[in-house]
C-alpha cells in the first residue's frame, strides 16, 4: 500500500498540561463587560473562554522549554544563560552584540533613544504601536511607507508587508540627513500580519546602501515571515527557514525584537547590532533601568527558555501546523461571507468591522462594537485595531483611521481545533445578528496608547 497523503494538517504535539477554562454566560460576560468600561483590555482574563486578544506572550511552552527554566544560572554577570542564549540568537541572527531586554517596547526605547530624537524621521513598513509611540517620544516622525497593495482588499499578493520602495527612495532623497535608520516589520503586524518578501528585502537593503543608512528588522514573526517566503516566493520552495532567516539577518545591521512571539517566551526581548559604537551607547542605557548586559530585564531561566524556543519556532512542521491553522479560522470565517483581510497573515485573523457594520460610522468605533459582541455572545476576546486605537491624533483631534478592523490573534500552541470551531460558531452568530450591534463613544481616555484604558459607552 503506498504511502497515504492525509489531508487533515494536525497540532504536531499533544497535551502534557492543562489549564481549566471557566465557562461563563451571557448575562456574566454582559455584566463583566459593562463594568470593564466596555474595553476589553479591563475584563479580567477569568471572564474570558478563547482568549486572542493577542499572540504575545500567551503561547504555551514545550517540555523542553520547561525543563531548560530549570537549567537557569541565576549569576548576576556572566551566567552561564546568557551565552546560551546569545548562541541561540546568533545561530539565526548572526549580530555581533546581543542585548536582552525585558520586552520588545524596551529594546526599542533603548535604540530610538540612542537614534532618535526631534526633527528625524523613522520609516518602518507599519509601525507597531509601541514602535510608533517610542519613536514618537523621542520628538522624531514614525513614518509607515507599506506597498500600496496592502491597502488593496482585493489583492491576492502574497507579500503585502513590503515596503513601497518609490516612497523609501524619495524620503532618503528628499530627507536624507533625518533618517537615523530604517526599520522593517516582518511580519507586518499592525498591517494584518502580512509578510515581507526576500526580494523586498533585498530592494530595500539596496536602498539603505545607496544613502548609506542602517536597516534594522523589527523581527518579532521572522520565523512565520520565512514559511511564508518558503511557501510562496519563487525559489525558496526547497530551502531550510533556518537559511532563510539567516539570509534575512544579513541584509540587515541590527534587530529589535519582542520574545513574546516567535521565540515562544512568555516574556523577553533584545536588541541586536553589528556597530560597537552603538552596542556601546544602548548598553549604558540598558543598565539604567533594565539591568546589567548579560540579563537585560530578564532571569537566567528565562534567557534558557528562549533559546529553547527559538530552536523550535524554526521546526517546518510546528510552522507548516501555525500557518496552516490560522488560515482555517479564516478561510472558515470568509467562507462564512465575513469580510476578512486577505491574503490571511501568520499570526492573526483581521476581521473588517467596517465593512461588516457599514451602519455604525468610524468615530462611533465598529472594530469596538464587534470586538464587545463576540465577548458578549461567546466569550471570545479579540482586539479592536481602527480608530479606537489610532483615531487620536498628536494634535488632539480625532479622524477615522485607515481601516477598523477586529484581530483575532492566535497563541501559540495554546488552543485546539475544536476551541477554533467555537470561535466561528460565535463570529457566524454575531455576523447573523450585525444589524442589532451600536456604536460606542468614549466618555474616558488617557493622553497616550488610549485603547488600553478608556472608557466607552454604547451610543443610545
Ligand atoms: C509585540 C510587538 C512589539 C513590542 O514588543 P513587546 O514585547 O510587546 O514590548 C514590537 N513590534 C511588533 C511588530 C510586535 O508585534
Amino acid at each position: 500500500m503506498d504511502a497515504p497523503e492525509f489531508r487533515t494538517i494536525i497540532e504536531p504535539f499533544r497535551i502534557h498540561s492543562v489549564e481549566p477554562l471557566r465557562m461563563t454566560t451571557p448575562e456574566q460576560r454582559r455584566a463583566a463587560v459593562r463594568s470593564a468600561g466596555y474595553n476589553l483590555f479591563q475584563v479580567h482574563a477569568q471572564d474570558v473562554i478563547v482568549d486572542l486578544l493577542t499572540d504575545s506572550g500567551t503561547g504555551a511552552m514545550s517540555r523542553d522549554q520547561w525543563a531548560a527554566l530549570q537549567h537557569g544560572d541565576e549569576s548576576y554577570a556572566g551566567s552561564p544563560s546568557y551565552f546560551i542564549f546569545r548562541d541561540a540568537v546568533r545561530e539565526l541572527f548572526p549580530f555581533e552584540h546581543v542585548i536582552p531586554t525585558h520586552q520588545g517596547r524596551a529594546a526599542e526605547r533603548i535604540l530610538f533613544s540612542v537614534l532618535g530624537g526631534a526633527g528625524k524621521v523613522v520609516p518602518n513598513n507599519t509601525h507597531f504601536d509601541t514602535t510608533r509611540a517610542n519613536v514618537e517620544y523621542t520628538g522624531a516622525l514614525a513614518l509607515d511607507l507599506v506597498c500600496g497593495a496592502a491597502l488593496d482588499a482585493i489583492s491576492t499578493y502574497a507579500f503585502k508587508g513590503d515596503m513601497d520602495l518609490e516612497a523609501l527612495e524619495a524620503l532618503l532623497q528628499e530627507r536624507g540627513d533625518d533618517v537615523p535608520l530604517v526599520m522593517m516589520t516582518i511580519t507586518n503586524n499592525s498591517g494584518g500580519g502580512q509578510p515581507v518578501s526576500l526580494a523586498n528585502l533585498h530592494a530595500v537593503r539596496d536602498i539603505c546602501d545607496r544613502h548609506g543608512k542602517p536597516l534594522f528588522l523589527d523581527a518579532c514573526r521572522f520565523a512565520e515571515n520565512a514559511w511564508f517566503i518558503r511557501e510562496y516566493e519563487p525559489g525558496h520552495a526547497d530551502r531550510e527557514v533556518p537559511d532563510i532567516v539567516r539570509e534575512i539577518a544579513g541584509l540587515a545591521d541590527g534587530m529589535t525584537m519582542s520574545a513574546k512571539k516567535d521565540p515562544m517566551g512568555n516574556i523577553g526581548g533584545w536588541l541586536a547590532m553589528d556597530d560597537d559604537d552603538l552596542a556601546r551607547r544602548c548598553r549604558d542605557l540598558l543598565v539604567l533601568t533594565e539591568g546589567f548586559p548579560t540579563y537585560g530585564g530578564l532571569a537566567g531561566r528565562d534567557l534558557e527558555a528562549l533559546a529553547q524556543g527559538l530552536r523550535e519556532v524554526v521546526h517546518h512542521d510546528y510552522l507548516r501546523y501555525r500557518i496552516r491553522s490560522t488560515a482555517y479560522l479564516g478561510e472558515s470565517l470568509r467562507d462564512a461571507g465575513i469580510p476578512v483581510v486577505t491574503p490571511i497573515g501568520g499570526h492573526a485573523v483581521y476581521i473588517d468591522a467596517r465593512a461588516m457594520l457599514p451602519g455604525i460610522p468610524p468615530l462611533q468605533y465598529p472594530g469596538q462594537s464587534l470586538a464587545v459582541a463576540l465577548y458578549e455572545a461567546g466569550g471570545v476576546r479579540t482586539c479592536e485595531i481602527g480608530t479606537a486605537m489610532f483615531g487620536r491624533q498628536p494634535d488632539g483631534s480625532e479622524v477615522p483611521a485607515a481601516r477598523d478592523l477586529v484581530r483575532l490573534a492566535i497563541p501559540r500552541r495554546t488552543y485546539t481545533q475544536s476551541h477554533m470551531d467555537y470561535v466561528i460558531e460565535a463570529c457566524r452568530h454575531v455576523a447573523a445578528h450585525a444589524d442589532r450591534l451600536t456604536g460606542y463613544r468614549i466618555v474616558e481616555e488617557p493622553p497616550t496608547l488610549r485603547h488600553f484604558t478608556a472608557v466607552f459607552e454604547p451610543v443610545a
